[in-house]
């Protein structure tokens, strides 16, 4: 077919005001959740302007190198990447969830209410898989990995980046823009947001667990693994969580407040200061097994299946103590183009299993705003940074709170407890409260 001048005209005008725009270089702190989606919205938004390049910087070798964990992906996180256009690929690695419902132990009952949840817009994943199918998404971004950011010098112009590489070598990046998703340690918060004594101690472990079943397993541990029924079960001193993941897997999450910790490790014989690191296999098996015998369901369900375990030391299995991080409610200053996202701006306990689908809501929202100005002739960063901030450190607050709440009635000091609490799992801003007051009036 025979291309006219007139067709070519406007593409060569188009090439032409780019390749007469000055580049903007954005430079992306932690390849987690936050920042891989971060990358992928502006890859999304800024399709038509190929003068923005991005650098992606993790201190990790991949995915990989994290402990186990699952997130529920949840309807603000399905929204944000269907509006990116990624959302069946992004998920397809996951399994829809359709309920959360709630076990008591000592009772042997299911209670009463559940929360129903829209398989369409709730996806279990586990963490290494989902991460590697967003960066399977990349297309135009560049991962610096093994790259540790040591620190950050900004000005009103430029964001000096000092990072050291897999030999040990210092290396300087200079950006137009810093992201910081480097989550809970963020350096950037550390460095640039001074504020003592933001992260905290909640007085309470989780001991998560990711298990592959045999195809030939009993049908109650299929049906936990591959039907999208979430479970959080109330034991004598301890909670349990179960979600399905699909493909013969479950992962258990077990949480248990500092005195039950001292106990365990009492029972067990182990040193109390020694950390879950520091245990040999023997003894980590033990303290899920205390654990699980403390938690009941399903004909003893979670003490069986540690027989499909087949290394104690894999990253499939891990203790994490529980901390999060007050709110940044201003993420960024007047002075220099440095923005934090997810984690490194609110870090909040799985306890409503939101902070990864929070982190990829800040991601695509910044994304979105700052593709925005940048298609603009005179891009306004510091415009892009208050609109995202002033839409989203509400949600951050109202979510830090339901979190903390959620702790509080499901996972410290449970044994004086009689039922969990629906409360903080509920939508509505105010609705939750009201009935998470009730709930704690009942006792
Ligand atoms: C036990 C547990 C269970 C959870 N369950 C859920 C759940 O069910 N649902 C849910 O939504 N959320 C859940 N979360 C929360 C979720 O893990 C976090 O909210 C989410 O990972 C935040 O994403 P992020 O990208 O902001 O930070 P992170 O995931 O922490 O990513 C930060 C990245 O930055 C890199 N980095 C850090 N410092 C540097 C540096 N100096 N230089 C270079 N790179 C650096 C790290 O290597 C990492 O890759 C859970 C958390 C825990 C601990």
């Amino acid at each position: 077919m025979a291309i006219s001048t007139k067709t070519l005209l406007p593409i060569f005008v188009i090439q032409k005001l780019n390749s007469e725009k000055m580049a903007i270089k954005i430079g992306i702190i932690g390849a987690g959740p936050a920042g891989l989606v971060t990358a992928l919205a502006l890859e999304a938004y800024c399709k038509t302007d190929q003068t923005v390049e991005i650098t992606l910087m993790d201190k990790n070798q991949s995915a990989m190198d994290y402990p186990g964990v699952e997130y529920g992906i949840q309807t603000r996180a399905c929204l944000s990447l269907q509006r990116m256009g990624i959302k069946e690929e992004a998920l397809a690695c996951g399994l829809p969830a359709f309920r959360i419902s709630f076990f008591n132990a000592r009772t042997n009952k299911k209670q009463k209410f559940g929360v129903t949840i829209d398989p369409n817009l709730t996806v279990n994943v586990i963490r290494q898989e989902f991460l590697g199918e967003l960066t399977n998404l990349l297309s135009r971004t560049k991962i610096h990995r093994q790259c540790n950011v040591k620190s950050i010098q900004a000005s009103p112009e430029k964001v000096n980046v000092l990072c050291e590489d897999k030999n040990g070598q210092d290396e300087s990046l200079a950006f137009d823009m810093l992201i910081s998703a480097d989550g809970i340690g963020s350096i950037v918060r550390k460095d640039y947001f001074k504020n003592e004594n933001y992260i905290h101690n909640r007085g309470f472990y989780c001991l998560y667990m990711l298990i592959n079943i045999p195809n030939d397993a009993p049908k109650e541990f299929k049906e936990a693994a591959n039907t999208g029924e979430c479970m959080i079960v109330l034991g004598k001193t301890t909670t349990a969580t179960l979600f399905p993941m699909g493909k013969n897997r479950f992962a258990v999450g077990v949480g248990f407040d500092d005195q039950v910790q001292a106990e365990i490790w009492n029972v067990a014989g182990i040193n109390p200061n020694l950390t879950w690191v520091e245990l040999d296999v023997s003894q980590k098996q033990k303290v899920a097994e205390l654990l699980a015998s403390d938690c009941t369901f399903q004909n003893d369900m979670l003490t069986k299946c540690f027989q499909w375990v087949p290394d104690w030391n894999s990253y499939k299995i891990y203790l994490w103590k529980m901390r999060d991080s007050d709110v940044a409610t201003r993420p960024y200053n007047e002075y220099h183009n440095v923005i934090m996202i997810g984690d490194a701006a609110h870090a909040i306990m799985p306890t409503i299993g939101m902070g990864a689908s929070l982190a990829i809501e800040d991601a695509e929202m910044l994304g979105r705003q700052l593709s925005t100005q940048i298609l603009k002739e005179k891009p306004d960063f510091k415009a892009a940074f208050q609109q995202y901030s002033s839409e989203r450190v509400p949600v951050w607050i109202d979510l830090m709170e339901r979190a903390r709440a959620g702790a509080k009635l499901n996972f410290v000091g449970i044994r004086n407890k009689s039922r969990l609490s629906i409360g903080p799992q509920l939508p509505g801003r105010f609705f939750w409260k009201i009935v998470a007051k009730v709930e704690e009036w009942i006792g």
